[in-house]
């Protein structure tokens, strides 16, 4: 058999053990028209699966700003930031992120999964120990194999777990990182911060945010270590520019000698080319509008509240909310359905989420209107039985 063939079968016998499994996965291509209206399959749909929670995706300054970057230094970054590849616009966009944040200094790259993959091995080996939630980001647990160091899964935002587990395992290593995200990316429920940095300084560990769906949105803009209105000193915040932010890329908001040491070991920043002019240059109009305007942060958490409140759901959190329909299956006809009424709900399966958690997972945008919120509200509300359990 040539290789080609031999290699196609195994990818074809793989496919076909997933797709009994239900667990095929397709792309379907889907042309934004604004930061909520797209086209697929032909139709026009209000999309409730986009993490662009500000809409500045479509911002006038943002494209602006974007494609003068462009004019001005061209398509691409050309290499590695350590190379060629630092133009001018790195050194503000990070020192944009670094006050937005309250940190020293912060390290932009290529996207918040490189940065998880990155940053993770550069701080903790093979004699260290991490503890990150069990729901956290499939790249944190990505980063945490590749640093080699021992990982242990904690029951989600459960400290009374997670503390009985720093107690059993952190002396018997050198350094303890504790690693969650600051809201969880499927359930749109936060971490709770203020306790985490106490168990942190308590069993001497350092905390790690991930705080991809909280920047822009949550502590007016500042991110989840602000929601509770004080600024949690939080050592390691990493996220992406790539959602409320509108553009691409990932950071690392954290003290100088930290971002000093990514800079010159973290390997997805050191061996992989720096970010497009065009991405800084939006990321960084993008933070001028959400530092001018606090207003516009609290608008996609108002939208989910509309949302949560019309189907008598606990207040959301965050702007994701889940609607958590257990059967794989169902979740598919309940998004086929919502699609059907001009509608784009994608449907969450595992391995996402655990398997039995197959769900909805609506994400609220600033850009979205209240009419549409208010008819997901009833149209999700119709596809709901008795059965399904108070979320
Ligand atoms: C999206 C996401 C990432 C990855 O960020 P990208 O810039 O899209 O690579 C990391 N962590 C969490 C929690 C996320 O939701």
């Amino acid at each position: 058999m040539t290789q080609s063939n031999s290699l196609a079968n195994f990818a074809s016998q793989k496919l076909r053990a997933l797709e009994r499994r239900k667990l095929r996965r397709h792309v379907t291509e889907t042309r934004p028209l604004s930061a909520v209206d797209v086209v697929r399959n032909d139709k026009r749909l209000t999309s409730f699966s986009s993490n662009d929670y500000l809409g500045l995706t479509h911002h006038p300054d943002v494209i602006k700003a974007a494609v003068e970057a462009t004019h001005k230094y061209g398509t691409g970054a050309g290499a590695s930031r350590l190379v060629t590849g630092n133009h001018p616009l790195f050194s503000e966009l990070e020192r944009k992120l670094a006050k937005l944040k309250g940190t020293d200094d912060a390290v932009v790259m290529g996207s918040g999964y490189l940065t998880n993959i990155g940053v993770i091995p550069v701080l903790m080996g093979p004699q260290d120990i991490i503890f990150s939630d069990e729901l956290c980001h499939a790249c944190i647990l990505s980063g945490n194999r590749l640093s080699g160091a021992a990982e242990h899964l904690y029951r989600h935002n459960n400290l009374d777990d997670l503390r009985d587990q720093l107690a059993a395992k952190r002396d018997k290593h050198r350094h303890a990182l504790i690693v969650t995200d600051g809201v969880f990316s499927m359930d749109g429920d936060l971490a709770p911060i203020a306790e985490l940095i106490k168990l942190a300084d308590e069993f001497d560990a350092w905390l790690m945010t991930d705080d991809a769906h909280g920047i822009g949105v949550l502590g007016g803009g500042h991110g989840s270590s602000f929601s509770g209105g004080d600024c949690l000193n939080v050592p390691l915040q990493m996220g992406t520019l790539s959602k409320a932010i509108g553009s691409y890329g990932g950071y690392l908001c954290a003290s100088q000698p930290v971002v000093d040491l990514i800079r010159t070991r973290c390997r997805s920043f050191i061996y992989s080319t720096g970010l497009s002019p065009s991405a800084a240059a939006a990321a960084i109009a993008a933070l001028d509008l959400i530092c001018a305007d606090p207003e516009l942060s609290a608008l996609p958490i108002k939208k989910a509240r509309l949302f949560t409140s019309a189907l008598n759901l606990p207040d959301a959190q965050s702007p994701i909310v889940p609607i958590i329909l257990h059967d794989t299956e169902r979740t598919m006809a309940a998004a086929k359905f919502l699609e059907s009424e001009g509608y784009l709900v994608v449907p969450i399966r595992p391995p996402t989420v655990p398997v039995g958690t197959s769900r909805l997972r609506i994400a609220f945008s600033a850009a979205h209107k209240d009419a549409d919120v208010k008819r997901l509200a009833e149209l999700v509300q119709s596809v709901l039985d008795p059965s399904d359990e108070r979320q």
